[in-house]
């Protein structure tokens, strides 16, 4: 019988769309069956993985895998070969390559990698459209790159530095089971971490106090703080902060638009939890500052994440050990993309952009009209917003083709189906959004039946144009890649043997206040935009918050248990009083309406405005909130403001 060291360990990375990226030992048991842990050397991964990873092994091996191409004829998929089907694709792109801003390229971040963004190299060359905005970060990412200049924060290991953590609105133990072990390992050497939520994060373990506040409003909790620590006087403190900040004046007339009753009033947030707060940013302790992503999928939330970063900046929790302000990083950052995703030299090659959070109606106006599209690494029908209009903006062009593992909500408005191979069946090059390491994913499954990555898919049909479009080899795209300053000559070799690398990075960022904006000053945020009011008729915000079993929509057909699916509100809501616990019932949007359960919560667990759903299961099987959940855009960043939604719940009991 083989022993532990007899078996091969294979040094790989877990490749899905999670900022903690991490390194994995992968060995192979007598039996067959893989066991995955988490890389002991690496200082983020640190020896465990997240309960997600049994999810991706089962998805490998699923019966409910689809592993040939298939073609839509009628109402009916057939089977065809690889060969057919690549020739379809490519005869249909050939007539079109004249007019090419009528073909559309969507990718997403099922899976990651170098390797896999090369996909875009084709689209590029042809100069196809394309897509923008986010359905994620992107409203914060501009908002901090505002005022910092530049998308950063201290090393994510610098975190164990300070002495209090705020905690704003991040569900830590879903989103970041890494980041929650570090938060833990904070507070067992003695550190005090602060949560401010609507609720919906599980914080048993991870919090010392919780600030319940009003759904989308942080932005006047902060604008409050600030009032109190910075400004209170006229003329304003003597504040070295203030003094290397630009748009001081608008800054200040925004300040005092609103009375602090009134600001505290909007977000909800009691005297006693005010003044704790006050007490910590006003203190001497040193401070950082998580920023959860939720927050900027409000229609403000641009606004919001810039109050935070004022409020941090101001109160000098910024650029310091143990003291910054964390949003994310982008995990593109260190990688040269030139001659890699686009031929080299080129800078905007696409003729067209349409933005994702309005995919359907961008669509549905677009002039020329979008013939064929090419849909890789998002089931974007259960993904964007307005899930019936964007199946309805696909259903309307000519030829959709889908690269995918199973027939998921966007593959049933396809007319061509690509098997992909899943992220084990493929190397890959990946780097995180939250910490600076990067990781090597090495392949060690085979792929199974006609399964292919997305880039085998496209290197055949480029082959097959006239003339054949020659993509970066595998190699090329990596040492491009990282021909990079944050990486020695032979962080290649590294990678592959050890498997990850550490880019080059400071440690602590915006030292001494000093951010990366020219002039290296900060810049305030210009407005305090008020919060709309409730309709009478739809009382509630729905938050469409994660999963912690399962990364967005990569649920598979057997693990649909919930049906009707759930949602929570708090016992204390008023909007809910008359429905009770486990209720069948219907949640209502201005877009639409879904069948549902209801699970209250005590008092004080979510706040009374808040009805949450669980998102990412599939609307065909009778989930997908995004079918009632309106196209909004957030004030920065072309982002999808899913948490803008109102909602009523009305209960079936009585039918
Ligand atoms: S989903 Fe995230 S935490 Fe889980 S194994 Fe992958 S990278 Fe690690």
């Amino acid at each position: 019988m083989e022993t532990d060291s007899q078996r091969k360990a294979v040094i790989t990375a877990c490749r899905v769309d999670c900022p903690d990226a991490c390194s994995i030992i992968a060995t192979k048991n007598p039996d067959g069956r893989w066991i995955l842990r988490g890389n002991p050397e690496h200082p983020v991964t640190q020896g465990f993985l997240c309960r997600k990873v049994a999810y991706f092994i089962k998805r490998h091996n699923s019966p409910s895998r689809l592993v040939h191409p298939m073609l839509r004829k009628g109402n009916r998929w057939v089977v065809i070969s690889p060969d057919e089907a690549v020739d379809i694709c490519a005869e249909k792109i050939q007539k079109l390559l004249a007019s090419p801003e009528r073909i559309l390229h969507v990718q997403g971040h099922g899976v990651r990698g170098i390797y896999q963004d090369s996909v875009r190299y084709f689209f590029a060359s042809i100069g196809s459209s394309t897509t923008d905005g986010s359905l994620c970060d992107g409203a914060g990412i501009e908002a901090s790159i505002t005022d910092f200049g530049t998308l950063d924060h201290n090393d994510i290991l610098d975190l164990l530095n300070a002495e209090i953590i705020v905690n704003w609105g991040k569900d830590l133990k879903r989103s970041s089971v890494h980041l929650a072990a570090l938060t833990r390992k904070f507070r067992k050497k003695g550190g005090r971490v602060l949560t401010i939520s609507p609720g919906g994060c599980d914080l048993e373990g991870l919090c010392d106090h919780h600030v319940l506040i009003s759904p989308g409003t942080d932005r006047f909790l902060a604008a409050a703080l600030i009032k109190e620590l910075i400004l209170p006087t006229e003329p304003a403190r003597d504040c070295p902060a203030l003094n290397n900040c630009d748009g001081v004046e608008k800054f200040e007339e925004a300040l005092k638009s609103f009375a602090l009753q009134d600001l505290l009033r909007i977000c909800g947030v009691d005297r006693q939890d005010f003044e704790r707060l006050k007490a910590i940013y006003g203190g001497n302790s040193r401070v950082s500052t998580i920023i959860g992503w939720g927050l900027q999928r409000h229609r403000h939330g641009g606004e919001t994440v810039r109050w935070i970063n004022a409020l941090c900046y101001l109160t000098g929790h910024v650029g310091k050990p143990g003291e910054g302000v964390y949003y994310n990083i982008s995990s593109r950052r260190y990688f040269n993309y030139d001659g890699v995703t686009v031929p080299e030299g080129s800078v905007n090659p696409y003729r067209r952009s349409f933005p994702l959070p309005r995919l359907a109606k961008s669509l549905l106006q677009a002039d020329p009209p979008i013939e064929f599209a090419w849909i890789h690494g998002t089931n974007i029908v259960n993904q964007a917003p307005s899930s019936y209009e964007v199946a309805k903006a696909l259903k309307k062009i000519p030829f959709v083709v889908v690269v995918d593992a199973f027939f998921t909500d966007t593959v049933r408005f396809a007319d061509l189906f690509f098997p992909s191979t899943l992220m084990w069946e493929d190397e890959d090059i990946v780097a995180s959004c939250m910490h600076n390491y990067v990781q090597y994913a090495r392949a060690f499954l085979e792929p199974p039946g006609d399964a292919r990555s997305d880039r085998e898919w496209i290197d055949a049909v480029s082959s097959r144009i006239n003339p054949p479009i020659k993509l970066p080899s595998r190699k090329e795209c990596y040492s491009k890649a990282l021909k990079s300053p944050a990486f020695s000559e032979t962080a290649l070799d590294e990678l592959r043997t050890r498997g990850f690398v550490k880019a080059k990075h400071p440690g602590i960022v915006f030292l001494e206040g000093k951010t990366a904006r020219p002039d290296g000053r900060f810049l305030l945020v210009d407005r305090l935009s008020p919060e709309p009011d409730y309709h009478p008729d739809f009382p509630l915000r729905l938050l469409s918050l994660i999963r912690g079993e399962f990364l967005h929509s990569q649920i598979l057909p057997e693990d649909h248990s919930e049906r009707p699916p759930y949602v929570w509100v708090s016992e204390s809501s008023p909007f809910t009083r008359d429905i009770r616990d486990g209720a069948l019932a219907r949640i209502i949007t201005p877009v639409g309406s879904m069948r549902v359960k209801v699970k209250k919560l005590p008092e004080g667990v979510i706040h009374p405005r808040v009805v949450i759903y669980r998102r990412d299961d599939w609307w065909r099987f009778g989930g997908g909130i995004n079918r009632i959940v309106a196209d909004e855009i957030t004030d920065m960043g072309v982002t999808a403001a899913y948490y803008q939604q109102c909602a009523r719940i009305e209960t079936e009991d009585d039918r």
